[in-house]
């Protein structure tokens, strides 16, 4: 099969949160698997054509609105693979400092910046005799694609194409100002008949939805989740209306870069047939973060982007608690100022149990991994979620609220003796966050009964082989329709 994977970011070149991690392991499994595979994002700054020895390839330019920019293709190879990476370089719009925003506020051009990256790849294919079988496209940023190859791009090679969109995320659906539509010379009608049109805005994602062939999304407790009002974001109408080409899939890790046996970040490696070497993972932590080497104290991680969607007010709630009871908590993340302002105050209050990096820092995330005891994901609402699974591979028991991917990857230790491989709660409160953790707690006081739920979890398999092979699946299914 030829697939063309269409994402605005991906590891190792760009990344801001999960959907980065998913991009850099999927497309290469599929390669794997045999498949010729395109993946594409754009060329941001820190992007570096010597790093990665990028060639360039071919330039043309796109029209968007009354301005013609010009677009670069620059392309990577991963040697000995059928993988290829592609890059659309347009530097009016990508070479900035940040991906998506600066200093926490959005780039007002953001709709330009993705509907010029989807165009120019609309224009690509034909011109690199490309003509994939399966577009996959991810979130908003690409969405736009498949009401283009539904229209304007019909005939012209691509649309032989089966379109697939992945959700990763459905609280960030590219909602902008309906005049923006006007810059993509769509005839009026398309703004309803092509599904742009939400509450008289401009929806990018909901037209992708309106125009794929299938709908996925991270998790299967999430594909059931974003048909409801809680989590829907005003779009599940529009999703239960397309229930039938909408499907689960939960994602994997890459188990090269997450696993405690190779890992060369951390101080010791370890596995689940000898997991003694963590202890000292965790005392390094301690003292990386300073906060004072203390094997007894049970240690809470927190690696993430510091949003609402996180749960991290329920933390402020029971922190005096928390702290009483002994509890370090490490968070490394950035977002929301509101919540820097809250771990900065409780931080005064509780300089023993608290330390906190404000800072996108893959080294320190894999020290705090290893190093931590229990892994803090109380989310409000959660698509599949890493670090769970993440921690689960270091034999780091995670705490979770019961929703979405974290529901489906995570038992509770309590309700299944066998199976369990860490702490699940339901309801969105900080009272039920801390009796989880109470429990929590009581099963890490007995020793025998912690190690062997560090093993359970160490053993788990949460590789892509799995997920990879369910992707081909459906792109088969839809290749028949
Ligand atoms: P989301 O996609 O909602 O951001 P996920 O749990 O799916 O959340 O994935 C987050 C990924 O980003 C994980 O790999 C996590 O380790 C990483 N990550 C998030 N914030 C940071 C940070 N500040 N420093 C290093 N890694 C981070």
């Amino acid at each position: 099969m030829k697939i063309l994977y269409a994402v605005s970011e991906a590891v190792p070149y760009a990344k801001t949160g999960g959907l980065a991690d998913v991009a850099g392991v999927l497309p290469k499994a599929l390669a794997k698997l045999g498949h010729e595979v395109n993946l594409i994002l754009p060329l941001y700054r820190k992007i570096k054509l010597e790093q990665y020895e990028l060639q360039n390839i071919l330039s043309y330019d796109i029209k968007l609105g009354n301005n013609s920019h010009k677009v670069t293709i620059w392309r990577g190879a991963t040697p000995g693979s059928t993988l290829g990476t592609l890059f659309v370089d347009i530097p009016e719009f990508y070479d900035r400092d940040g991906l998506y925003q600066i200093k926490c506020v959005d780039y007002s051009d953001n709709f330009e910046r993705y509907a010029a990256f989807s165009i120019a790849i609309c224009e690509l294919m034909p011109r690199m005799k490309f003509i994939p079988d399966i577009v996959h496209l991810q979130d908003w940023h690409t969405s736009l694609i498949a009401p283009l190859l539904r229209t304007k791009y019909r005939g012209k090679g691509m649309d032989v194409a089966k379109i697939i969109l992945t959700i990763h995320n459905l609280s960030f659906q590219g909602i902008f100002p309906k005049a923006k539509f006007d810059l993509l010379g769509f005839p009026e009608q398309d703004f309803f008949g092509r599904g742009f049109e939400f509450w008289g805005d401009v929806n990018l994602l909901k037209s992708g939805i309106m125009n794929s062939d299938f709908i996925t999304t991270v998790s299967p407790r999430y594909a059931e989740e974003i048909q409801s009002m809680e989590f829907g974001f005003g779009l599940e109408g529009v999703l239960h209306s397309r229930a039938n080409r909408l499907v689960g899939i939960l994602n994997g890790i890459d188990t090269e870069e997450w696993n405690p046996a190779l890992d060369r970040d951390i101080i010791r490696n370890y596995k689940a047939d000898d997991l003694r070497p963590k202890i000292l993972c965790k005392s390094f932590l301690q003292d990386e973060v300073n906060l004072g080497v203390d094997l007894h104290a049970p240690i809470l991680g927190f690696v993430g982007r510091l949003t609402d969607q996180k749960g991290f007010d329920l933390i402020a709630e029971i922190m005096t608690n928390l702290a009483k009871d002994g509890f370090q908590i490490v968070v490394l993340g950035t977002g929301d100022p509101k919540y820097h302002k809250m771990l900065e105050d409780l931080k005064e209050r509780y300089p023993k149990n608290l330390s906190y990096s404000f800072t996108f820092d893959n080294h320190l995330a894999h020290v705090i991994y290893a190093g931590a005891d229990m892994f803090l994901m109380p989310s409000k609402f959660e698509p599949c979620g890493l670090g769970q699974m993440i921690s689960l591979a270091y034999g780091t028991i995670p705490i979770v609220r019961e929703t979405g991917g974290l529901a489906d990857t995570v038992i509770d230790a309590d309700a299944d003796k066998t199976n369990g491989n860490g702490f699940v709660f339901s309801e969105y409160t900080d009272s039920a966050l801390y009796a989880n953790l109470t429990r929590a707690k009581k099963a890490y006081a007995d020793s025998e009964r912690w190690k062997e739920l560090m093993r359970r979890a160490v053993s788990l398999d949460f590789s892509w082989d799995k997920s990879a092979q369910k992707y081909l699946d459906l792109f088969s299914r839809a290749l028949t329709l």
